[in-house]
């Protein structure tokens, strides 16, 4: 049987494994098709589809995106985006300045509280266009200014703790849009982390056209739910494990195996919306 792992990150945004890494790791699992989904990104993904190439294993471009409704956060995954949209590339490089701002005033707050961490050390220990609080933590762990991860987090980046900054994000119905317009398919991250459901007929009212039923922090009640709820909107179903490779403890990939009948449907969407915007009856 074949199966799939559509929610992978690499260290063109948080996770620590190069694409050649992830593409190894999914060879050795048996994986037939892989998505990248970096935060707000799509930089990795023209590598991604050369060692993919090179592996036989198939390779759908994604991102997920930061966004929010009503102050509700949530996570957009985007499939099958056209990763050289202009508009597209656009918007998401407004949202990594974004970032790269909030690192600033992150490092500014440390500093004012005397850790004297340089925001220099952080860029270049990201090295990607769009940075966030895991390569703080990790320049703090480096630098000899925190034990762990988890210090690092509980003293100055968790939410409401001295150095942590909110981040201003783009609303769930732009986001939809946003993966719309490059020719994508909008799908909701692991809505039981999130506690979204609220949130689920609104953007099903704005053309989302799935949810991620399977991840890796799903129980297989919480699967089951969100199964039923992706049969009660004709959804389309996804699932990854949201590997971040060694940044969040041990790699995750290969805790969540999507069987592939589930790339085929949403290829068959991709390929019945190409035609009709280029037929010109969409
Ligand atoms: P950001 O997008 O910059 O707000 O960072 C979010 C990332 O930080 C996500 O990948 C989270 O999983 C990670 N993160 C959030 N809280 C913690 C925590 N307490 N310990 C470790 N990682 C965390
Ligand atoms: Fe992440
Ligand atoms: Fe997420
Ligand atoms: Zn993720």
């Amino acid at each position: 049987m074949k199966f799939a792992d559509l929610h992978l990150h690499t260290h063109f945004s948080d996770g620590t494994f190069s694409p050649e890494e992830l593409a190894g790791h999914a060879q050795r699992l048996g994986f037939a098709a892989l998505a990248l989904t970096d935060h707000d990104s799509v930089e990795g993904c023209a590598r991604m589809a050369e060692v993919c190439g090179a592996a036989a294993i198939e390779f759908i471009t994604g991102t997920e995106l930061t966004a929010e409704h009503n102050d509700t956060e949530l996570h957009l995954l985007g499939y099958f985006v056209d990763t050289r949209n202009e508009k597209f590339l656009m918007d998401i490089a407004r949202f990594q300045a974004v970032r790269q701002d909030r690192i600033r005033e992150m490092v500014a707050r440390l500093n004012a509280l005397n850790v004297p961490l340089q925001v220099e050390t952080v860029f270049a220990l990201a090295n990607c266009k769009s940075p966030g609080r895991p390569h703080v933590a990790r320049a703090l762990v480096q630098a000899g200014l925190c034990k762990s991860l988890d210090e690092a987090f509980e003293r100055f980046l968790k939410k409401n703790r001295p150095a942590w900054v909110p981040k201003a994000k783009m609303s769930a119905l732009e986001g939809v849009e946003l993966i719309h317009q490059a020719g994508g398919l909008a799908v909701m991250a692991h809505p039981g982390l999130n506690r979204t459901d609220d949130v689920i007929p609104v953007l099903v009212d704005a053309g989302m056209d799935g949810i991620e039923c399977f991840h890796t922090k799903h129980s297989p009640a919480t699967s089951a739910r969100y199964l039923e709820i992706a049969d009660k909107y004709h959804l389309l179903v996804t699932g990854g494990s949201d590997c971040h490779g060694f940044s969040k403890g041990k790699p995750l990939i290969g805790t969540v195996k999507l069987p592939y009948e589930h790339v085929e449907k949403m290829k068959a969407k991709v390929a019945e919306r190409n035609v009709k915007t280029t037929d010109g009856h969409g």
